[in-house]
Parts: C-alpha cells; sequence; structure tokens
C-alpha cells in the first residue's frame, strides 16, 4: 500500500460524521436509525474499497452521505416491479410473459384481497375442489371432458407422466426431444417422473411404423411435444396428432400432447400458424397440456384438458397438492377462459392477442404520433424517428415467425444510445428498450397507450 492509499484512508470520514451530515440528517427521519446507521457503514466500506481500489479521490463526509443516501432510496423500492417493454417481443420469458386483461388482473385483485370460495361448495354448505372453479369452463371452451391447472406447463408434464405413465415406457419422437430453457428437457421430465423414456425414429424423420414397432406390454403412452421454440426444416416428416392418436388407442393407450403455447383461437389471417388446442382434442389426443401465460394471455399456470379418468387420477396424485395454483391465479385463469367464450371479444380484450393482431398501419401511425410528441418534448437534445422493425412473439412460441412492426428511434445528441438505454433501465419507472445502428428502439407493438405518458416522461427524465 502506498502512502497516499494509507493517508486516505486514515482520513475517511467517522461515522458519526456522516451521520451528522445535513443532506442525509434531513431525510433519515423516514428511516428507522438502525437503517440509516448500516446505510453510512455501507457507504464508507464501499469509499474503503475504493481507496484500495486507487479509484476514488473524494473521501468527504458529503460524499458518505450522498452514497448512503442513494442506497436508503434503493431500499426503498420494490424489488420486483412493473417495466414498459419496448422490444416489442410479446411474451417475454425476461419480462414475465403474458400481460395480463384489465378484467382478469382486476377477478385476481379481487380474490387476493377477501375471502372466496376458492375450496368451499356455496351451494351445498360443505368442502369444494379449487379444481370445480374452472373445470367445467375449459370444457366448455375447448371441448376437454375436464381439465385442471398447476403451477406452469412444466409441473403439469410432470403430473401428468407421473399420474398416467408411472414405471411404463412412453414413446417420443427424436425429432421432440426438446429443451425449453430453465432446465426443461423432455429426458430429464421424464426420469423425474419415473416414467421411462423410449425414443423413436430420427431427429429429422419419424414415421408413424416408428412407434408402432415399439409398442409392447410395457409401453404406457405417446407423447407428442410440439417443437415450439424451433423448426425442423428441409427433409423432414412428424406423424399428425390424428393418425398418433388412432395408433394409440388401437393400442389402448392414452396420446398425451405437450403443446406448449396454449393457443385457443385461429390466429391464421395474422401469420401465425400454431395448433390450437380445441383442434388438438378434437383430432382425439386425450390430454393436451399448455401454458397459461403464453399465447392463452392469461397467469403463469400449466393446463391439463382432457379425458375426465385421467384428470381425476392426476387431481389424486400427491404432485398435484404440490402443485396446485393458488386463489389470485385461478381467479385470473377463470377470467381469461370467460373471455374465450367470445372469441371476438377475446382478440379485443387480451393483451396478448391484441399485440398480435394489431395491424402495422394502426401501429405505424402510434409511433409517428409518439415520436411527434417526443420531439416537441425533448428539443434539442435528441432526434426522434420512425423506423420499421421486426417484433417476435417470444416465450418459445412461433421461432420463425417476425411481425411487421414499427418503432420510435431516439438518437440522443449529448450521451449515446447506450447510455441512454441504461439510464431508462434504471429510471424509476423502467423502460427496456433495445438499440441497433446507433438507434435507441422504442417498438410500439408491446407498449400499451395506457403506458405512454409514463413513456414520455422517462425519456424526458434521462435526457434532462
Ligand atoms: C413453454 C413450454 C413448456 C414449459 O411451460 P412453462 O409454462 O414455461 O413451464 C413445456 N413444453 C412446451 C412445448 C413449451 O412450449
Amino acid at each position: 500500500m502506498n502512502e497516499d492509499t494509507a493517508a486516505k484512508l486514515k482520513d475517511l470520514p467517522r461515522v458519526d460524521e456522516v451521520l451528522a451530515e445535513p443532506a442525509l440528517a434531513y431525510h433519515s427521519g423516514r428511516f428507522p436509525a438502525e437503517t440509516v446507521l448500516r446505510a453510512a457503514r455501507s457507504a464508507l466500506a464501499s469509499m474503503r474499497d475504493d481507496i484500495l481500489e486507487g479509484k476514488i479521490t473524494d473521501i468527504s463526509p458529503e460524499r458518505a452521505a450522498f452514497l448512503a443516501l442513494k442506497e436508503l432510496r434503493k431500499a426503498e423500492e420494490r424489488s420486483l416491479r412493473r417495466v414498459i417493454n419496448g422490444t416489442g417481443v410479446i411474451l417475454h420469458t425476461n419480462l414475465g410473459r403474458a400481460r395480463l386483461s384489465d378484467s382478469a388482473a382486476a377477478a385476481m385483485s379481487n380474490a387476493a384481497s377477501g375471502y372466496s370460495n376458492l375450496e368451499f361448495d356455496l351451494e351445498e354448505g360443505r368442502r369444494g375442489s379449487r379444481h370445480d372453479h374452472i373445470g367445467r369452463l375449459i370444457g366448455e371452451i375447448t371441448g376437454a371432458e375436464d381439465a385442471m391447472a398447476v403451477n406452469n406447463n412444466a409441473a403439469a408434464t410432470l403430473l401428468a407422466l407421473s399420474a398416467v405413465c408411472f414405471k411404463t415406457e412412453v414413446l417420443v419422437s427424436r425429432g421432440e426431444l426438446i429443451e425449453i430453457g430453465g432446465s426443461f428437457r423432455i429426458p430429464d421430465i421424464m426420469r423425474v417422473s419415473g416414467a421411462s423414456l423410449k425414443e423413436v425414429g430420427t431427429t429429422n424423420k419419424t414415421h408413424l411404423y416408428d412407434y408402432e414397432r415399439h409398442i409392447n406390454e410395457g409401453t404406457g403412452a405417446i407423447l407428442k411435444v410440439h417443437t415450439s421454440n424451433y423448426r425442423i426444416t428441409g427433409f423432414t416428416e412428424d406423424v399428425s396428432v390424428k393418425a398418433l392418436a388412432e395408433l394409440a388407442h388401437k393400442n389402448g393407450l392414452p396420446l398425451i400432447y405437450d403443446l406448449g403455447s396454449g393457443l385457443m383461437v385461429d390466429l391464421k389471417d395474422c401469420g401465425l400458424d400454431e395448433p390450437t388446442v380445441p383442434r388438438a382434442l378434437k383430432d382425439g389426443a386425450d390430454l393436451v397440456l399448455f401454458s397459461g401465460d403464453k399465447l392463452l394471455g392469461g397467469p403463469q399456470a400449466g393446463i391439463i384438458a382432457g379425458r375426465k379418468c385421467f384428470i381425476e387420477a392426476m387431481k389424486e396424485h400427491p404432485l398435484a397438492r404440490v402443485m396446485r395454483p393458488g386463489k389470485a391465479v385461478l381467479a385470473a385463469l377463470e377470467e381469461t377462459f370467460r373471455q374465450y367464450r367470445d372469441p371476438v371479444q377475446a382478440k379485443r380484450n387480451i393483451p396478448v392477442l391484441q399485440m398480435i393482431s394489431a395491424s402495422p398501419d394502426d401501429i405505424r401511425y402510434k409511433a409517428q404520433r409518439f415520436a411527434l410528441r417526443l420531439a416537441q418534448e425533448n428539443p434539442l437534445v435528441c432526434d426522434f424517428s420512425v423506423i420499421r422493425g421486426t417484433g417476435m412473439i417470444g416465450g418459445g412460441a412461433a421461432p420463425m415467425l417476425g411481425i411487421d412492426t414499427w418503432a420510435v428511434a431516439a438518437s440522443p445528441r449529448e450521451i449515446s444510445p447506450e447510455e441512454m438505454a441504461s439510464r431508462l433501465r434504471r429510471w424509476k419507472d423502467p423502460v427496456i428498450c433495445g438499440v441497433q445502428d446507433g438507434l435507441l428502439l422504442l417498438d410500439m407493438r408491446t407498449v400499451a397507450d395506457s403506458e405512454l405518458q409514463t413513456l414520455a416522461e422517462a425519456v424526458a427524465g434521462v435526457l434532462r
């Protein structure tokens, strides 16, 4: 350690000097004394580290008080915060996937803030089941005999395999041995469930006879997995749900279909060629598994829809208790499914469907108006324009589909676009967006009209 460093360490202010600094003393009434003391100590500790690393010059009590205050303010903020999604990725897994509709969010809040008949039969005045709130409704929308919900689709897959296929062989095509991310892999889930995986076919081609020749007394089910986050293209072949269902039923086996995305209505006119849940059931799948927060547009959940006998077995399995969703999630799920009673209304009210089906012209118009507003509010510090972009569904759905979209492009004059993006991210109402070719891009497809005011304030705030 050189002399300068040693001298600086010695000159660091004492804790009581920092606490006596007017800036800190003035604000500290809002926080418990213990918390303020901890913040002051931590400020001094970080200054000490900086001195040792040779990167600090100012070791005044004012500076320590400033750092302590910053930490106190930080501790006041919630950790899990609402953000504005300017990325154009509609089901951004890192940003919480689907946004709920207003009515689903209201149902969630209503169930959470009071008591409810979660497990109480109001007609009979005795104990009921939490599954009853959605089973019949999901059946009505999808055509399934019965349905239940668990915490997510990974849980749904584990439960179905555990309850229906324990100690049996389950046939899966080699082209469908997926990894979804965050350690969800079909072979791993299979191992945990107690079923054993029987791979059939090849990576690019699996024929009906590949399944057929592997069926024996030890076989428990055929599992089809929607390759939702990648596509195998070229010289390929897989077997349709219809043909697989026929084969399974001829051999007295169930066909389980892990569909992933949970699309309920046809969105082909938006370029989205994904299988729907009603179609999969109609084609003969005995159990269809899908996420609540992907293309369904509801809360995080895993939904299992299909034959009553299997659903009953799953409800009684010990894992069902381990994976059961809470009342707030069930309330949001019920409300989301209720909206599908009228598909036109569902497309209008469910944000995920709204964002997917919004026309590029409307988004362009919204971007132009917003760019104009930002230009007026931030003269001389930043230039704004409107550029065409490519959005995505995200969340492991329709990986090859680029969606035509429009973004407001910002080119700040005094800071770099990367610096502006980083300030937006750390703003009190955080904004997440990308930088491309020297421009900061705010994709207007994933920004709600109701968020524009907050977004404008954030932009002005970080340019100030
Ligand atoms: C997304 C997905 C899952 C996992 O669903 P979570 O709800 O994220 O647990 C499983 N299988 C498929 C095919 C998927 O697309």
